[in-house]
């Protein structure tokens, strides 16, 4: 049966091979580690299962939900934003839910792109960013994050022609998957190109909650003028070890907010409203300390395995930010993949090529830190015996 072109233009997501590979391999009797999907092994916090647990209960939850939110929910983000970020958003206008910051980010582009657009999106970068664009049709024009310049993008190398067809510009920080947080001044510079071009900004802020070392990540919309160009896609997956749920919410630009709830009424129904009110108690004050012992967990886990790649001579920055270690490839592999087959075929260790996330991710592997201490050490043991 023949697919669409469109379709056909999209290269397979990583993660669906990957996991083919593992099942394979743990059929056949192999002890696999997957240092591949960024996934929380941690169970959801307590209280946040125990508010959905009488949400289900509660029959107001099990009609179709409006796509616009219940009132709660639009309430309690606003709310967090305005406690944790300082943003001021009107609940009614300027927020709205998402069945995760995935569909969310998709469908923008079906929202925003016509076939001559263009979706500038950050290379290496979160795969909806340039899979999205090709699906409505249109075009993703990378934007190369670099060491050298800190992994932001260099606007200024954005030619005239390409400004002109942009009509949307995908960026994320603390960044997955280079682990690096945003220098002071980036997200003013965003907004005056955003401004100036017309081009709607969209921040995917799916790290803010998880960061190390005291550092504290804003919010896009902390800088004056993000909400008259730009929203940002707020989720609940990764800093409340939520990504079963599907919880998050697009903030920001009332008027994209209204474009993206025209579309979504005529693509699906909405988010289960016992799941958005799970996301009412995880956005409440007293999970602050949930969240800060799930930090210091990963900071730990960040040191054992920066601390095990340096023994073998990768050096790498341990991130401020995100569940992910940004590491070069040792010299004597051809490229990124190949690396990370030997990896698997010789230590039955699952990393993610650089590659599988832009050209610009060439060069390094990407390890995640979402697997229990023991386990991690294992495969950083075996990697170390795979070098000697
Ligand atoms: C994990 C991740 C997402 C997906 O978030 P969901 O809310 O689970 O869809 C989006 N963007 C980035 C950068 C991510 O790392």
């Amino acid at each position: 049966m023949r697919h669409s072109e469109r379709l056909e233009r999209i290269p397979p997501y990583l993660f669906a091979q990957l996991e083919r590979k593992i099942a394979e391999k743990r059929a056949a009797g192999i002890d696999v580690i997957t240092l591949g999907i960024g996934d929380p092994d941690v169970p959801t916090f307590p209280p946040i299962v125990e508010a959905a647990q009488r949400a289900v209960a509660n029959p107001s939850t099990h009609t179709y939900p409006s796509n616009r939110g219940r009132e709660e929910f639009r309430e309690a983000v606003a709310s967090f934003y305005g406690r944790r970020f300082g943003v001021t958003l009107d609940h009614d206008s300027e927020v709205m839910p998402a069945i995760g910051a995935k569909e969310c980010i998709f469908n923008l582009n079906i929202a925003f792109l016509d076939p001559t657009d263009v979706a500038l999106a950050a290379d290496p970068g979160y795969p909806v960013y340039t899979g999205g664009p090709l699906l409505a049709g249109a075009e993703a024009v990378l934007m190369a994050l670099v060491p050298e310049l800190g992994f932001i993008p260099d606007l200024d190398a954005i030619d005239a022609e390409t400004r002109e067809r942009a009509r949307l510009l995908f960026v994320n920080y603390p960044n997955n998957p280079t682990g690096a947080v945003v220098p002071d001044g980036f997200f003013a510079r965003l907004v005056e190109f955003g401004a100036a071009n017309d081009i709607l900004i969209v921040h995917d802020n799916a790290y803010s909650e998880t960061t190390y070392d005291g550092y504290v990540a804003p919010s896009f919309l902390s800088t004056p003028g993000a909400k008259e160009v730009g929203v940002e896609v707020f989720s609940l997956s990764k800093g409340y070890n939520m990504t079963g749920w599907r919880c998050a919410a697009i903030v920001g630009n009332p008027q994209a907010i209204a474009s993206y709830w025209r579309l979504k009424t005529n693509v699906d129904s909405g988010l289960f409203e016992a799941v958005q009110l799970a996301g009412v108690t995880a956005l409440s004050p007293q999970l602050d300390r949930y969240k800060a012992e799930m930090n210091e967990t990963y900071a730990r886990r960040r040191d054992l395995v920066c601390d095990a790649l340096a023994k073998i001579g990768v050096k790498v920055t341990p991130p401020r930010g995100t569940i992910y270690i940004w590491a070069p490839v040792p010299d004597g592999f051809d490229s990124a993949a190949a690396y990370c087959e030997h990896v698997l075929e010789q230590a039955a260790v699952v990393l993610s090529p650089g590659g599988a996330y832009g050209p610009n991710g060439e060069g390094f592997f990407r390890i995640s830190l979402t697997t229990p201490d023991d386990r991690l050490s294992e495969a950083v043991e075996r990697l170390g015996q795979l070098a000697r």
